[in-house]
């Protein structure tokens, strides 16, 4: 480790806020951000638009060491500094993004009706019209999954600037790859935000019967239901099990095999089929072991999951041989 490495790495979380809790020192990250290359002090502090420059002086120097590195170059940004403006900027749009419920080109995975979706507190949130949906709950948000309007299909984050620019299909599309790269994240065990090591719960309904839609007893299309958990910062998500599944190596061959791509789908809807739309056998709570079939033109991939939620056993065949 360099010094300039070292000092990056030791303010603690209470002194990096106390930092940054000054209009003019984020000013300096975001000015810093959108140049080209270093600056001097008087570019910089021109960009900024301060005129007295003992005092800018004063706040450069609280957010040189930790977020800004200076050489003889100039002022650059460290990587903390670009996380900062990276946060601030996908959060940061002109008009307040809302909106209610639109209906969107997508059909429904399990009734083919029409989609309606939503974004609000960065998800998106789809909901079927016609059909009880996936979930009657939502996992992840909180500690404990938390009851959904009627229709739901789950949510799906996405930052406001994903809202930018983009119709209502789009946006949904956007979102789509954003989980997918968070969900090939969390089930390769590590947390998209942080990278810290994630843990994973397992939720089971031991009395499940979802043939009218959802269960009575879970509220839910799926008996297992899984919660991901970051051990170092404060990201959570859950839902179906392809949260924690989906960089498995067999279900992403089976996936590509069938021109089906997580992250760029072509159709939403198909890839929501196979992947929300399988059967699952749970063979023991205690530990936990259950199997689950997904399925696509005639073919079908087993996979057998343990406690841990990984993949035990693989089995392929056609939808005939089995
Ligand atoms: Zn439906
Ligand atoms: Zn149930
Ligand atoms: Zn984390």
């Amino acid at each position: 480790m360099t010094d300039e490495d070292a000092a990056e790495a030791t303010l603690a979380p209470d002194e990096a806020f106390a930092v940054l809790g000054d209009e003019t020192r984020i000013g300096i990250l975001r000015a810093l951000g959108a140049a080209e290359e270093p600056l001097s002090f008087s570019e910089l502090r021109e960009r900024v638009g301060v005129d007295d420059s003992g005092q800018f002086n004063y706040h450069l120097e609280k957010v040189v060491g930790h977020f800004v590195a200076k050489s003889d170059e100039g002022y650059t940004l460290r990587r903390s500094g670009r996380r900062v403006v990276e946060a601030v900027l996908s959060g940061a749009v002109t008009e307040t993004p809302a909106f209610e419920r639109t209906r969107i080109e997508e059909a429904c995975e399990y009734c083919g009706a029409p989609v309606e979706v939503r974004w609000r507190s960065g998800n998106v949130e789809l909901f079927c019209t016609e059909c009880a949906g996936r979930y009657g709950q939502s996992y992840g948000a909180t500690k404990r999954p938390e009851p959904v309007a009627a229709g739901y299909l789950g949510r799906m984050p996405l930052p406001p600037a994903g809202l930018q620019g983009r119709t209502p299909d789009e946006i949904v599309r956007a979102a789509w790859t954003w989980s997918h790269l968070e969900m090939l994240a969390m089930s390769s065990g590590l947390c998209p935000r942080c990278s810290a090591p994630v843990e994973t719960d397992v939720f089971v309904c031991e009395d499940h019967d979802a043939s009218d839609g959802l269960c009575d007893r879970c509220d839910g299309a799926h008996a297992v239901n899984v919660g991901a958990r970051c051990t170092n910062c404060i990201f959570r998500s859950g839902g179906v099990l392809v949260v924690v599944l989906l960089a498995d190596t067999a279900l992403l061959a089976f996936l590509t095999a069938h021109g089906l791509n997580p992250v760029a789908p072509d159709s939403i809807r198909r890839l929501n089929e196979v992947l929300a739309d399988y059967d699952e056998t749970v063979l023991s709570t205690d530990p936990f072991r259950a199997r689950f079939t997904f399925g696509v033109d005639g073919d079908r991939l087993t996979l057998t999951v343990d406690d841990d939620l990984s993949v035990v056993g693989v089995d392929h065949g056609t939808a005939a041989s089995q």
